[in-house]
């Protein structure tokens, strides 16, 4: 995406708003801090010598983002250090970010990431290392094995202060709690540590959704989720105005000086002259794909985001977010279509499945989300099956030339934030894609004619056949190949 140095200026301004629409409903926020676990990622440069990097790599490391700081601008009054946000490394940056969150416990008053699936992956991080984290805390000290890079060391000291046994010891048995007896329970844990925070900021909208049992499990379902805006890398859109409401009521209502918005109705895609029509012109109820006219140059360049209206503000369209159009799998900011998982799917086959006689019968896909990081589910009806059992190889390497063939976000949560896990494929018993169909048909009341295989299935009856008619699973057995 093109961008200008202006446009962090537009960028800061939306975030300058989210504060005080969050003061109308929960007011003195800013006697105290957020607790924001937030990430850079890496860079690299385009031909022509141009930085290339994500819109909020730009951001944190931006002037704006050091003055904003330097001013304890409410909104960035945060526990994590800019040297912890600042540090590539995202263990060492999750480690020393819930430490200094910890050690502030008291004054944290919300607590956050950009997505759901990244407060999540922080709080499991919390879950897995917090032996650690109490021994430092007790200690005063900053573990050398975990947290190496010394500008990060010396940031996060100064925030230590010193050792804090009565600290330790509260956070231990918090850990610890054991609620059913055979295992401690987390449930809640945000407001048992973090006992004066008021709501949990993340987005939590759209393909985030699936993450709000985990959020509400950790926040106890007492703490509310607030979706506070809505963005894109190509331009910064609007906010929530209203932003204690529940997440299936969020409205979005858009800033109109951070581009020129249109609207493509969507019932309109099949005709040959499409109107745009004017932010001032939409109409209540009406689902439109969002177009943009951004002052970093892109011409009436179309976001891919579906939208509805929901009501007005005065005279201000707000909007739910109803779907990004084609995206059939999502777990953390990767965004895979229907026509790239096609591609990568009939390649890995025809790598993997054809040299052995084999072939693929019919696949779908599901977005495992239980676990922490989530991963790509395919479901595999494979003819010839038994020569395949003979290499079981075969599958798991056939994960592999998926992950390869789909694309650098992907693979990028893969390799450098480890954000998504090993994708999986579970080989069903020939004849499955056929009962589905059986099901759609005779169920559902689908037509057999016009019968397509859903590429992506949520969790509900197919999800349990398909499940319910595994023969074997088999993982990614490496990393796929990435380069920032
Ligand atoms: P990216 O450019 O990778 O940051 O992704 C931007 C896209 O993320 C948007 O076009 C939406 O599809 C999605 N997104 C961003 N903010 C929200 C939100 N508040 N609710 C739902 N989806 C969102």
């Amino acid at each position: 995406m093109p961008t200008i140095d202006e446009e962090l200026d537009r960028k800061s301004h939306l975030y300058s708003l989210i504060m005080p629409v969050m003061n109308q409903f929960l007011p003195n926020l800013q006697n105290g801090k957020g607790m924001y676990f937030l990430f850079v990622k890496s860079e690299s440069k385009t031909p022509s010598g141009l930085p290339a990097r994500p819109v909020l790599t730009s951001y944190y490391k931006s002037r704006h983002f050091a003055r904003a700081r330097a001013a304890n601008d409410p909104y960035t009054n945060y526990t994590s250090p800019t040297e912890t946000i600042l540090c590539n490394d995202t263990h060492q940056s999750m480690y020393s970010q819930l430490l200094c969150g910890l050690v502030l416990r008291h004054e944290v008053l919300r607590v956050g990431a950009v997505f759901a699936s990244g407060f999540i992956r922080a709080i499991k991080f919390f879950e897995n290392n917090w032996t650690s984290l109490c021994k430092d805390v007790r200690n005063g000290t900053v573990d050398h094995r975990i947290v190496t890079d010394p500008v990060v060391r010396l940031a996060v000291s100064r925030v230590l202060v010193g050792p804090n046994p009565g600290l330790a010891d509260f956070l231990e048995r918090e850990c610890r709690r054991d609620d059913t007896s055979s295992s401690p329970s987390w449930r809640g844990i945000i407001p048992r540590v973090w006992s004066n925070c008021k709501y949990i900021d993340v987005i939590v909208t759209g393909a985030m959704s699936q993450y709000i049992p985990a959020i509400d499990h950790y926040g106890g379902g007492s703490l509310p989720l607030v979706c506070s805006m809505y963005a894109s890398s190509e331009c910064y859109f609007g906010l929530n105005l209203n932003p204690l409401c529940n997440p299936d009521e969020v409205l979005y209502t858009l800033v109109p000086t951070m581009a020129y918005f249109e609207f493509l109705p969507v019932d309109r895609f099949v005709e040959k002259e499409i109107k745009l029509v004017d932010l001032v012109d939409v109409k209540l109820g009406q689902e439109y794909e969002l177009v943009v006219t951004t002052y970093a140059g892109l011409y009436r360049y179309r976001v891919g985001d579906v939208l509805r209206v929901g009501g007005f503000k005065n005279k201000a369209p707000q909007f739910t977010f109803v779907c990004r159009k084609n995206v059939v799998l999502s777990i953390d900011s990767d965004k895979t279509d229907e026509v790239e998982l096609q591609t990568a799917v009939t390649r890995a086959a025809v790598q993997h499945l054809a040299p052995l006689g084999a072939s693929l019968v019919e696949y779908t896909s599901y977005a495992e989300t239980s676990n922490v990081p989530g991963h790509y589910v395919l479901f595999w009806e494979i003819d010839n099956g038994v020569m395949i059992e003979r290499s079981s190889s075969t599958v798991s390497e056939s994960c592999l030339a998926v992950e390869e063939g789909l694309n650098s976000v992907y693979r990028q949560g893969r390799v450098w934030d480890s954000s998504i896990g090993p994708l999986e494929i579970r080989v069903v018993e020939s004849g499955t894609f056929d009962a589905i169909m059986d099901h759609a048909v005779t169920e559902l009341g689908a037509s057999i004619n016009q019968y397509k295989t859903p590429r992506c299935v949520k969790r509900g009856p197919i999800f349990e056949m398909l499940n319910s008619r595994v023969v074997s699973s088999h993982f990614s057995p490496r990393l796929p190949k990435w380069a920032p």
